[in-house]
C-alpha cells in the first residue's frame, strides 16, 4: 500500500490546481482500495457545511453543488466526532441522510477520515462500496494517512479563497503586502511577449541579432534611467535604489555577456538568447533558501521581459491610463509600477510575489494597498470593481452594496485616524498622564524602505546589517560597509543609531556562505559565527566605527547572545578595532568615540545571567520575536504552529517583566525592538510593565506615539495587574484592546494586523 500511498501524493503534488490534485486522489484512491466509490467533501466554515468538492463514483453534476450541513449525514457525524466512521450498512444509520444529487443509493458500506489542520476539520475523506462490509484496518490506516496528506493542501486553498473561485461573494485571501484600503476597477498588465511562451530558435543573420540586442539595452537601460528619475522626485533614496538593483543586473557582465554569446557564438535570436540565460539564473536565484534573495528572481524576468518587448517592437510599453485603478498583474514588478501615473493608483494586486517583493516595498513607500499572492482568474478581472484590504490581504471582486459601504466606511475612518495620529506629530512623545517615552527605528530590513529620515523618530533602535550581505555576491569590503553606515549615521545626526552586528544564520543566508545545517535557528546564527569569524567581525565592527567619525551617535549591538563569554570576546574584538582605527584617526587629528556596546536580550538563556551581564554591557534591548520563538519552541516561519506563537503567553510577559525589573536594579536602559513594539496593544502592555523605549518600522511610529499619548500609565497599570491574574494570552490581549477601543483608537487594531514578525 505504501507504494501507491506515495503515488497518489505525488501525483497531487504535480496537480496545478486543487480540483485536479482532489480528482486525481480520488481517481487513484478508488483504485488502490478497489472500491466502488471515492469522494472528498470540503468543509466551508462561514456556512457550516461541506461540499463534494471531487468523486470517483457519484454523480459528477453534483461536484461543486452538493452541500450538506455540518450537522447532517454520516459525513456531517465524521466532522462532529473528529475520527473515521466504519459502517458496512450505511443507509441504516439513523444519521445518514439522503441527498438525491449525489446518486449514492446504490452504496451500502462506508468509511469516512476527518481531514483535519490545525485542530480544525477541513473536509472529509469517503470511501464508498456497494457491498455490506466493514472496512478493514489496513484500510482504515491507509485512509487516515491519505487524509492527514490532503490536510495542509485543503488549508491552503480554503485560506486563499481557491475553493470559492466563482462564488466572488466571499473575498480572496493574499498576503497583506502593503497596509491600506483601496476600491477601485482592476486594471490588468500584460507583457507583450510572455517569457514562458517563447520557443528558442536560431537566425544565422547573427550581426543583425546582435546589433539589435545591443540596442534593445541601451533603450532598456535609458527606460529604467528615466523611471528612476521619476521616482526619485517623489520617494525615498531606497526606493531609487531598487532601480539600481536593475541598472546593475542590466551592467552585470554575469547576465548580458552569456547573452550576447548565445547571440554571436551558437546563434540563437537576441529573444531566444535572453530567454536562455534569464531562465537560468531566474532558476539559480528560486533555487536559493532566503525568501529575500528567492524574490530577486523576479527583478531577472522583469528585466528579460523588457528586453524582449524591446526586441519583439521597437517602442516601450505604453500605460495608458485616465482614471483611479488597481493594478492587477501576474507579476508586479517595480517597474511596472512605476509606470502607471501615480495619481491614479489607488491599489496593487499580484498573483505572485510576498512582502519581501520590491513591489510591495515600493507599495508601502508609496503608500499604497497591495495584496500579493492572490490567485485570481486574470483574463476575467479587467475593468471588474475590486476592494484592496492591504491590512488583511483580502481581495473582493464586484462586492455587494453591503462590503462596499462597510469600507467606504472604513476608509473614511482611516483617513480621519491618520488625520488625526499626525495632529499630534509636533507633540512631545509622552502618556496623557506625562510619562516621557522614546521612539525609535527599526531600519535595514529589506522590507523597511525608509532609512530616511523619520522626524518623529528618536533615533534609530535597530539597524540590521545583514542585508547588505545578502545582496552581494561576496563580503562586502570594509569600505563598502563604512560607506553605507555613514550614511544612516548622517541621516540621524545628533540622535543616537544602534547598529547591530551581523545576525546571519537561521533563516538568512548569504549566497557566497552557504550553511548547511539540520536545525538552523539552533545553530550556527549571529554572534556565533561572527566571533568564529573575528577577520569578518573587526572589518564590519572597524566600518562602523570609521563611519561614525566626528558623528558620535554610534551604539553597537550584538545578537543573539546567550553567555557572557561572548560579550567579553566581542568586547575585546570592539576594543582592538577601536584601538586600530583611533591609531589611524589620531594620525589626521581626529578621534573616534568608544561607542556604547548593548546585547540583544532574544535567547532565554540570557534572561538568567543578567547580573553577570550587567557590569560588561551599556544596554539592553529585547529581540521579542526570537524570545517569544525560542521561550515557547515555535518556529516564527512556521505557519503550522503561528497559532501558538504569542507574545502575550504568560512565559514571555514574565520573561520580560523580568528584564525591564533588571534594568531599573542594574541601571541599565533596555527597549524593545521586535515587533510587539509596533504593536498597538503590544506597547501599552510594554509600558504598564515599565519599558519606555519602543523601536518600530516606520510606519508604526506616528501611530504608536498616538496611541501612547492616549493612553494613561496608572490606568494601564491597574489593567496589567488584573491581566496577569488570568495567566491567560487571550484575556490579557482582550483587555488591553479593549482599553484602545474605549480610547477611540480601535481602528488601530485593524491596523495592528499588520505587524506580523514578518512585516
Ligand atoms: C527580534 O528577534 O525580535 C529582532 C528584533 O531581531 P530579528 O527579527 O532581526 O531576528
Ligand atoms: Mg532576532
Amino acid at each position: 500500500m505504501l507504494t501507491e500511498l506515495r503515488r497518489i501524493v505525488e501525483s497531487m503534488a504535480e496537480a496545478n490546481t486543487l480540483e485536479l490534485a482532489l480528482q486525481a486522489l480520488v481517481s487513484q484512491t478508488r483504485l488502490a482500495m478497489m472500491v466502488d466509490c471515492c469522494s472528498v467533501y470540503v468543509s466551508e466554515p462561514e456556512m457550516r457545511r461541506y461540499r463534494l468538492a471531487a468523486t470517483d463514483g457519484l454523480a459528477e453534476s453534483a461536484v461543486g453543488k452538493a452541500t450538506l450541513p455540518f450537522e447532517q449525514g454520516i459525513v456531517g457525524l465524521v466532522g462532529q466526532r473528529e475520527e473515521l466512521i466504519n459502517l458496512a450498512d450505511a443507509p441504516s444509520h439513523p444519521s445518514f441522510k439522503f441527498l438525491p444529487d449525489v446518486a449514492e443509493e446504490a452504496f451500502r458500506s462506508f468509511l469516512g477520515a476527518p481531514i483535519m489542520h490545525q485542530r480544525q476539520v477541513v473536509g472529509i475523506l469517503v470511501v464508498q462500496q456497494k457491498e455490506s462490509r466493514l472496512f478493514d484496518e489496513g484500510e482504515e490506516s491507509f485512509m487516515v494517512t491519505l487524509a492527514a496528506q490532503l490536510a495542509a493542501r485543503i488549508a491552503q486553498a480554503q485560506a486563499k479563497g481557491w475553493l470559492q473561485k466563482t462564488d466572488w461573494s466571499k473575498p480572496l485571501r493574499g498576503i497583506a503586502g502593503a497596509s491600506g484600503i483601496a476600491m477601485a476597477k482592476a486594471w490588468v498588465w500584460r507583457p507583450r511577449k510572455e517569457l514562458n511562451s517563447i520557443t528558442p530558435r536560431k537566425d544565422e543573420d547573427h550581426a543583425r541579432q546582435l546589433e539589435r540586442l545591443n540596442v534593445a539595452v541601451e533603450e532598456v537601460r535609458h527606460d529604467l534611467e528615466s523611471l528612476a528619475l521619476r521616482f526619485r522626485e517623489s520617494y525615498s533614496q531606497d526606493s531609487v535604489a531598487i532601480f539600481d538593483i536593475y541598472l546593475h543586473l542590466l551592467n552585470d557582465p554575469g547576465y548580458i555577456k552569456p547573452i550576447r554569446n548565445k547571440v554571436s557564438k551558437e546563434h540563437w535570436t537576441g529573444v531566444s538568447a535572453v530567454k536562455l540565460i534569464s531562465d537560468r539564473l531566474i532558476d539559480q536565484f528560486k533555487g536559493m533558501k532566503d525568501p529575500y534573495l528567492q524574490e530577486r528572481s523576479t527583478d531577472v524576468k522583469d528585466i528579460a521581459q523588457r528586453l524582449i518587448s524591446r526586441l519583439v517592437q521597437n517602442e516601450p510599453e505604453h500605460i495608458a491610463i485616465g482614471e483611479p485603478v488597481v493594478l492587477v498583474a501576474d507579476e508586479v514588478t517595480a517597474t511596472i509600477l512605476a509606470e502607471v501615473p501615480r495619481e491614479f493608483l489607488t491599489g496593487v494586486v499580484s498573483l505572485k510575489g510576498g512582502t519581501n517583493s520590491h513591489a510591495a516595498i515600493l507599495a508601502r513607500a508609496m503608500g499604497v494597498a497591495a495584496i500579493m499572492g492572490v490567485d485570481l482568474p486574470l483574463g476575467d478581472i479587467g475593468g471588474r470593481m475590486l476592494v484592496v484590504d492591504g491590512y488583511s490581504g483580502d481581495l473582493f471582486i464586484e462586492p455587494n452594496q453591503v462590503i462596499l459601504t462597510e469600507y467606504r466606511q472604513l476608509l473614511s475612518e482611516e483617513r480621519a485616524l491618520d488625520t488625526l495620529v499626525r495632529s499630534v506629530d509636533n507633540q512631545p512623545s509622552e502618556t496623557a498622564d506625562g510619562v516621557p517615552v522614546s521612539l525609535l527605528l527599526n531600519a535595514g530590513l529589506s522590507a523597511d524602505t525608509e532609512i530616511s529620515l523619520n522626524q518623529l523618530a528618536d533615533g534609530v533602535g535597530l539597524y540590521r546589517t545583514e542585508i547588505p550581505f545578502m545582496l552581494q555576491d561576496s563580503f562586502p569590503s570594509e569600505w563598502e560597509q563604512t560607506a553605507r553606515y555613514r550614511g544612516i549615521l548622517e541621516t540621524y545626526r545628533n540622535r543616537p543609531v544602534c547598529m547591530r552586528t551581523l545576525d546571519v544564520g537561521g533563516d538568512k543566508q548569504l549566497p557566497y556562505f552557504p550553511i548547511v545545517e539540520e536545525n538552523p535557528f539552533l545553530g550556527w546564527r549571529g554572534i556565533r559565527l561572527t566571533l568564529d569569524h573575528p577577520e569578518l567581525f573587526l572589518v564590519q565592527l572597524k566600518a562602523m566605527l570609521r563611519a561614525s567619525e566626528g558623528l558620535d551617535n554610534l551604539a553597537i549591538m550584538l545578537p543573539m547572545i546567550s553567555s557572557v563569554s561572548e560579550i567579553k570576546a566581542s568586547r575585546r574584538l570592539l576594543d582592538q578595532a577601536w584601538r586600530e582605527v583611533s591609531e589611524e584617526a589620531a594620525s589626521r587629528e581626529a578621534v573616534i568615540r568608544y561607542p556604547s556596546l548593548g546585547v540583544m536580550i532574544e535567547v532565554p538563556s540570557a534572561l538568567y545571567i543578567l547580573p553577570e551581564m550587567a557590569p560588561l554591557i551599556d544596554f539592553w534591548s529585547v529581540g521579542s520575536n526570537d524570545l517569544t520563538q525560542y521561550l515557547l519552541a515555535v518556529d516564527r516561519n512556521n505557519a503550522r504552529v503561528a497559532n501558538i506563537y504569542d507574545a502575550f503567553h504568560p512565559a514571555v510577559i514574565r520573561a520580560l517583566q523580568l528584564l525591564v525589573d533588571a534594568s531599573h536594579r542594574y541601571q541599565k536602559p533596555v527597549s524593545v525592538c521586535g515587533e510587539l513594539a509596533g504593536d498597538p496593544v503590544g506597547v501599552l502592555l510594554l509600558l504598564a510593565m515599565g519599558y519606555r523605549r519602543f523601536s518600530m518600522n516606520t510606519h508604526n511610529i506616528a501611530r504608536i506615539k498616538y496611541v501612547l499619548r492616549q493612553s494613561t500609565l496608572s490606568e494601564l497599570t491597574v489593567l496589567l495587574t488584573d491581566g496577569l491574574k488570568h495567566d491567560n494570552p487571550h484575556v490579557l490581549r482582550g483587555l488591553f484592546a479593549r482599553y484602545l477601543e474605549e480610547h477611540g483608537l480601535g481602528g488601530l487594531l485593524r491596523a495592528g494586523h499588520k505587524t506580523k514578525q514578518t512585516d
